[in-house]
């Protein structure tokens, strides 16, 4: 069965507090129906409904300290314990030791060589090639394990031809921050069916979301509430657009935004959030306890 993993980086599930968390006052109908009028806070999982089942995974692996960007993705992209294994988190980009787990080990690697169709999603606009080319830009866990498993990374051409989404999904962000004036730019909703439709082309496809992240670290209220509803809006148009073939999972590598009182991420538990058919819901949250569970549990779904 096909899987659609959209990773929200820095979400966690937090207090039912207005005054820290934006999921506690974000309008999020298409999140509530899933959740069957919960929101994505802690007391709401474990939770397994008609349309979606929701977990409360531990990104922290049993390893002392706040979990970082690099060792969650790259957690989530082999099953691997490897904070466990280097002793610490690490982020937000790889270093070396990190780096050399994002080979062989990853789902992009091993969907390739099973000649299973993968990909990431997102489209990069020219200056993120750029600052990689001049080495002032590091690839990220993600990134680094698409390009590690010779699949290629969507540019602006796969944008305009409508091969790749953009990383705030509508596409405001090609025409008001890198200044292409004629991308194409969707509602929340369309971006949502686009993503369904482009995910159906592959057995594995990911999207990477990382806006949530900075406005954690920017303790913003204002923007991450409006990301969160552009996000519902995309989630909206999603769901409806997606048959009962394919499972969506929507996580994130550690919390961050779900607690605007401080600007680090935080130790709370992610969410593990499925949508789809409701024993292959089932199987994949079977035993998923941290987020070295999440890996295999792509593997399985896809290849049985
Ligand atoms: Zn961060």
């Amino acid at each position: 069965m096909r899987v659609l993993f959209i990773f929200l980086d820095g979400i966690g599930l937090g207090a039912n507090d207005p005054l820290t968390n934006p999921f506690a006052r974000a309008k999020m109908p298409n999140l509530n129906k899933l959740l069957e009028g919960r929101s994505l806070l802690k007391e709401s999982a474990p939770f397994h409904g008609e349309q979606a089942t929701l977990l409360a995974v531990d990104p922290a692996v049993g390893v002392h300290g706040l979990p970082q960007s690099a060792t969650g993705q790259a957690i989530l992209m082999t099953g691997i314990n490897i904070p466990a294994e280097l002793g610490y988190h690490y982020g937000p980009k790889p270093n070396p030791e990190v780096a050399a787990y994002l080979k062989e080990a990853t789902l992009f690697s091993r969907f390739a060589k099973e000649g299973r169709k993968a990909a990431l999603l997102n489209a990069y606009p020219p200056r993120y090639f750029h600052g990689i080319d001049s080495g002032k830009r590091l690839y990220s866990s993600i990134p680094l394990s698409v390009i590690n498993a010779g699949l290629p990374l969507f540019k602006h051409d796969d944008l305009f031809a409508g091969r790749a989404l953009s990383a705030d999904f509508t596409g405001e962000g090609w025409r008001t921050m890198l200044g292409f004036i004629d991308a194409p730019v969707m509602e929340p909703p369309h971006a949502g069916r686009t993503l369904g439709t482009l995910a159906k082309k592959f057995d594995f496809a990911l999207f990477e979301y990382w806006a949530s992240d900075y406005a954690g670290h920017k303790q913003n209220m204002d923007d991450a509430l409006r990301l969160m509803e552009t996000f519902d809006g995309v989630l909206g148009g999603l769901t409806e657009a997606w048959d009962d073939d394919g499972l969506i999972l929507i996580t994130s590598d550690h919390g961050n935004m779900e607690d605007l009182s401080t600007r680090k991420h935080t130790d709370a538990d992610v969410p593990a959030l499925l949508i789809g058919n409701k024993s292959a819901r089932e199987e994949f949250t079977s035993g998923m306890k941290d987020l070295t569970h999440v890996a295999p549990a792509i593997w399985k779904t896809v290849m049985d």
